[in-house]
């Protein structure tokens, strides 16, 4: 009898543990390890669940919405063994009570959420935009930038080019305050520049040039996404082995 060779295939995501099992849906089709199989399980059910959340929360049916998540958590929490449905379930709780201008509890879910720890650093940056967001709903614009700064204060090389997507919220922040962007996140905003190989545009401040150069990296491919179009000849990287 001939064994499978799948048997000794490594899982199609973690690239370390044995594959278990083929998981199938719309865009995906591996062989993945039991962990990651539940991870993937707990992705899809929370994303199964989502847009029946929002459409709650848009009606005004918060106490649904929240119900919903505690539904969720309590139906998955056996194999949330990285923690990310614990995460997932802090936020989409800060999301909803922030909606419901409950500010105070969005913010102590928003803390909680914090508590759970970030798997990087734009995870680290999201969780300090949603708490300030919440703080300058409370009035509260100085700790709202203090938050802010102090989360993406946090920086990763691997996800330089996600800088230009958060500099205008640092510069409303500031702008809120009535401060100048402070000179210290110069160095970050050209370390996102330098990632799409574009020059930091020159405005007349910091600000104007970090919104400017969010506005220009928008639709423009990062570092990695040249790299691997390099490597690979071009196209989406759909169909890839
Ligand atoms: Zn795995």
């Amino acid at each position: 009898m001939q064994r499978s060779p799948e048997i000794h295939q490594l899982c199609a995501l973690c690239k370390k543990e044995h594959a278990v099992q083929r998981y199938t849906r719309a865009d995906f089709d591996e062989m993945v390890c039991a962990r990651c199989l539940d991870r993937m399980a707990v992705q899809d059910a929370s994303e199964a669940q989502l847009l029946h959340r929002l459409d709650l929360v848009d009606r005004g049916q918060y106490e649904e919405a929240l119900a919903c998540l505690d539904a969720i958590w309590e139906a998955n929490r056996h194999r949330d063994h990285t923690g990310w449905l614990a995460r997932n379930v802090a936020m989409g709780r800060a999301h909803i009570l922030y909606e419901a201008g409950r500010y105070e509890e969005a913010l102590e879910a928003a803390e909680a959420w914090a508590q759970l720890g970030f798997e990087n650093v734009t995870d680290r940056w999201f969780v300090g935009s949603t708490k300030a967001s919440i703080l300058q709903s409370l009035g509260r614009d100085r700790e709202a930038l203090a938050v802010y700064e102090e989360a993406f204060s946090h920086q990763d090389p691997l996800y330089a080019a996600s800088i230009p997507y958060h500099l205008p919220m640092l510069v409303e922040l500031s702008e809120k305050v009535g401060q100048p962007v402070d000179e210290k996140w110069r160095r970050v905003a050209e370390a996102g520049a330098e990632d799409f190989a574009v020059e930091m545009p020159v405005r007349g401040s910091l600000g104007e040039s970090m919104l400017a150069l969010a506005e220009m990296t928008r639709e423009m491919p990062s570092k990695r996404e040249r790299e691997w179009k390099a490597k690979h000849g071009g196209g989406t990287g759909e169909g890839e082995p």
